[in-house]
């Protein structure tokens, strides 16, 4: 498509249907949504402010959809809309937003504003106004599959390798397994054992798996730069894997916006409900615990906490899960403040640590879950989204803090009592 302000318009006024207009017409003004958001806590500045980053959409919703706004409009009492307020919101509606539904939590009035900010993107990608790191992901999404260059063939040998390492033998493409596992970027290019820790406990339940040469990856980079175009052909080649393979289901992996992408966002966007079950991958531990197929030996003596990846916990509902799941092989758990639905975001979801020019203003909304890490002073963070773990890292060595980050699957694939051979 071809990206031009008319186009932003165009794709923008579709999106303003009943509820988008209910938000933006009983915003009460409280600044709740400003004291949720870490990019306005931590910086204070009050452009930060969540209802503040909508102003294009609720200027083109007041000018074009009230009888207010367009008789203003037509007497000359209001700017009409312009390339440049879409230029100006870009770093906005970006570079200071993971999407990680705390502002439209804390809103009395029940406004959905991470839901507009989504909105908005989609304007803003045919205005031609999102970050380039962003556009280049989703084109090599589109053209490579991976939108972090992992090829097909490279995927292969991190999947060999591991299943070398492990000795269990991962099987690409295979007819009639139970699942259909997608693995995330940041696992193939940074944590490969990944790949291990799933093979051993796939085995250890007794379940079979498979992953598709033609829809290995998990990243819907078509989410985060707000396009439903790129998300749906992002969906649309899983499903086909799926129904090609004729698995029952399919596992997201730890990686919060892939499964905010395929479980909720993902029906929608293909115009029907799928015929085959989307679960994440600690869901389905948590599964296989409670049927008693994960048979752990031992706990870690480390004192452990916990991060919930905003898409999963706050958005996905599966923080029980996780806890049920830590508690199994953690002897002194602890949580932090906020723990659960109202956590404080790593600072890099919603497409944000793939943006270049956001990483210093990421490194400083961290100061939020710094707090929290240090004040119950654990001897590692345990996550289940791949992105979280990486952004954590980077931020924390930034910060100048040594604590591990773990991963919860790999943790409970570490103390599994017995894999079968
Ligand atoms: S979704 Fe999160 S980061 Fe975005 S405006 Fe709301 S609280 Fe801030
Ligand atoms: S919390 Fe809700 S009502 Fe209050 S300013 Fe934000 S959007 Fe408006």
């Amino acid at each position: 498509m071809t990206m031009s302000f008319a186009n932003g318009l165009a794709a923008l006024r579709p999106r303003i249907d009943a509820p988008v207009a209910a938000f933006l017409s009983s915003c009460v003004r409280c600044g709740l949504c400003a004291e949720a958001c870490l990019f306005h806590t931590e910086t204070g500045d009050p452009k930060y402010a969540p209802i503040m980053k909508l102003e294009p959409l609720r200027r083109l919703w007041s000018q074009e959809f009230t009888v207010m706004g367009r008789l203003g409009r037509a007497l000359g009492l209001s700017k009409p809309m312009s390339d440049e307020d879409f230029a100006r919101w870009e770093e906005l509606v970006y570079d200071s937003c993971t999407l990680c539904g705390r502002c439209s939590l804390a809103c009395p009035v029940g406004n959905d504003l991470t839901l507009m900010i989504r909105k908005l993107r989609e304007g803003m990608v045919a205005a031609g106004h999102s970050p380039e790191g962003l556009r280049k992901a989703a084109h090599r999404a589109l053209t490579d599959i991976s939108p972090v260059g992992v090829g097909a063939q490279s995927a292969r040998k991190l999947i060999a390798a591991q299943s070398r390492e492990v000795g269990i033998p991962i099987e690409i493409d295979k007819h009639g397994a139970d699942w259909l596992v997608l693995i995330s970027s940041m696992e193939y290019i940074a944590f490969p054992e990944m790949l291990g820790a799933l093979a051993r406990l796939f085995k250890a339940a007794g379940q079979t798996w498979t992953i598709a040469s033609d829809a290995y990856e998990a990243t819907n980079v078509g989410v985060q730069i707000g396009s439903c175009d790129v998300a749906r052909a992002i969906v649309a080649r899983t499903v086909d894997a799926a129904h090609r393979l004729g698995v029952k289901g399919v596992v997201t992996p730890e990686c919060g916006h892939a499964y905010q992408a395929l479980r909720w966002e993902g029906p929608n966007l293909m115009g029907q409900a799928f015929d085959f079950e989307v679960i994440h991958l600690i869901d389905l531990l948590d599964r296989w615990r409670a049927e008693g197929r994960l048979k752990t030996k031992g706990k870690s003596g480390l004192r452990l906490t916990y991060h919930d990846p905003c898409q999963t916990s706050r958005r996905g509902g599966l923080d029980p899960q996780a806890r049920r799941l830590l508690n199994l092989v953690a002897e002194d758990f602890v949580e932090t403040s906020d723990p659960g639905p109202w956590n404080w975001c790593c600072g890099g979801g919603g497409g944000v640590s793939a943006n270049p020019r956001a990483r210093d203003l990421r490194f400083k909304v961290f100061a939020a879950k710094k707090r929290q890490l240090e004040a119950v002073r654990p001897d590692a963070v345990v996550t289940t989204c791949s992105n979280c773990r990486n952004v954590l890292e980077e931020s924390l060595e930034h910060w100048g803090m040594e604590l591990p980050v773990l991963s919860l699957t790999e943790l409970v694939a570490e103390y599994l009592d017995e894999v079968p051979s």
